[in-house]
């Protein structure tokens, strides 16, 4: 019977990939939950401006929207 494994994406340990492994692909929960919470520190790590947030952009709001995007592009002309 061959037993499949996997390189745990953390610390690259060989895991069998099987129903005795919980945290698969991980080797064991610390190193899911380190490699999850770098991953969600990660996306946390920049403090949006307030001009930034999609959630307090009013959509209907054009000229919120255009400064916005002159952040980025600088192809908007006035
Ligand atoms: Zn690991």
């Amino acid at each position: 019977m061959t037993e499949t494994r996997v390189a745990c994406p953390h610390c690259g340990a060989s895991v069998p990939w099987t129903a005795t492994s919980p945290w698969r692909p991980f080797c064991s929960e610390r190193c899911r939950l380190i490699d999850l919470g770098a991953w969600f520190d990660e996306g946390h790590r920049i403090p949006a401006a307030p001009e930034e947030d999609p959630d307090a952009a009013p959509l209907e709001s054009p000229e919120a929207w255009e400064s916005h995007q002159d952040d980025h592009t600088g192809a908007r002309s006035h």
